[in-house]
């Protein structure tokens, strides 16, 4: 295969906003993902005739740069402003409103990721597996199939361990300061249960309570988010729970889960199907101080996604724009 400007590891929303950038400047970009879809921690996944998110659930807006996105998304119909706040249960049928909007996907999270991705040719289903710097200019990453892709700079999105494994698969040694800096970045996991319930659940408005001290921190119906035809109950357990049942098995985890549903369940309402999704790394405790890293001593090699500088949806966005802008510098240096 030939050999491309910029290889991006990952079609999460980091990798997809980097992507836009470097194709609109005008870049040869090649995206690879292992999943069969994009979006990455932008999970929506169907159960019978409904459609849930199991990943992250709404995004807030803190800084101007990403509001100025969220104004043409709204406008685009690709999201709507979902709630300004949750009940923690405290307030049982009501909200609790903190004034900050939380933006959701219309089409569910992942939608927000299949609109990005318009327009980007995204290789779905190709799991890189090693990373090798064949001259001080050019990469080569063999995917699990041992096909080979040559690329001049490299951004990694994946969660930090997963692009870690890569470099150490390829014998690619970092530089110490480099691999100290990302030795500290850490994500607490998440047990993720999809529920399909027939009948009401009696969540409060607008159909979720958030609870951060509690062992199942989130519940929310995906039909009152307006995503879903069904009644479909997401319920998230708490990075202390999650670590905690870990190892759990998987029926002994979903029954507690619906255990803890059952008190919102309406007279005769029941349950008809359970899921469990685990994600090992769902959110960074530990974050890298900087929008993107740039190795030394290596040909151009960017780590970007929710553990550098901000996390969750906006700091994964913004850190893979920072990330594309730093490549067309490195570009440039390479050329000239
Ligand atoms: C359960 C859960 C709840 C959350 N709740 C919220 C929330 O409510 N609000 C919020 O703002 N954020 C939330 N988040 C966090 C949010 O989802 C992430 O911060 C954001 O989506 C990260 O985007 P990313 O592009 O950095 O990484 P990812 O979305 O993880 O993208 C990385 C991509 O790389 C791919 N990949 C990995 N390894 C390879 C490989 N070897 N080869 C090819 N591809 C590879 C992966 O498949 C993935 O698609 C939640 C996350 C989880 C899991």
């Amino acid at each position: 295969m030939g050999t491309t400007d910029i290889l991006i590891i990952g079609a999460g929303i980091a990798g997809l906003m980097a992507a836009r950038r470097l194709q609109r400047a005008g870049l040869a970009v090649r995206v690879v993902e292992k999943g069969v879809v994009v979006g990455g921690r932008l999970a929506t996944r169907p159960m019978g005739a409904g459609l849930a998110d199991l990943g992250a659930q709404f995004f807030t807006v803190r800084s101007p740069q990403f509001q100025q996105f969220i104004d043409q998304w709204l406008a685009e119909g690709v999201v709507f402003e979902w709630s300004r706040g949750w009940s923690d249960g405290s307030l049982l049928g009501e909200q609790a409103v903190d004034g900050f909007p939380r933006y959701a996907g219309r089409a569910g999270m992942a939608g927000i990721a299949n609109w990005l991705a318009q327009g980007v040719e995204v290789e779905l289903g190709v799991e890189m597996w090693g990373l090798t710097a064949v001259s001080p200019t050019l990469w080569q990453a063999t995917d699990s199939h041992n096909h080979t892709y040559h690329s001049r700079t490299v951004l990694l999105t994946p969660p930090v361990p997963q692009s870690l494994a890569l470099l150490a698969n390829g014998d690619t040694l970092l530089h110490a300061d480099d691999q100290a800096a990302l030795d500290q970045i850490s994500y607490a996991p998440c047990l993720c249960g999809l529920f399909w319930v027939e009948g009401d659940v009696h969540l409060p408005e607008p159909g979720a309570l958030q609870r951060p001290n509690h062992r199942f921190s989130w519940l929310a119906d995906n039909q009152r988010k307006g995503i879903s035809p069904t009644t479909l109950i997401t319920v998230h357990a708490s990075p202390a729970a999650s670590r905690e049942l870990w190892q759990t098995a998987v029926n002994d985890v979903l029954t507690l889960m619906q255990t803890e549903l059952a008190q919102f369940l309406a007279a005769g309402a029941t349950i008809s199907q359970a899921q469990l999704t685990k994600w090992p790394y769902a959110l960074p405790e530990t974050v890298h101080p900087a929008p993107f890293l740039l190795t030394q001593g290596t040909p151009p090699l960017l780590f970007a996604g929710d553990a550098f500088n901000g996390p969750r949806v906006e700091g994964a966005a913004l850190s893979g724009l920072a990330a594309a802008t730093q490549i067309q510098i490195e570009l440039g240096k390479l050329v000239g």
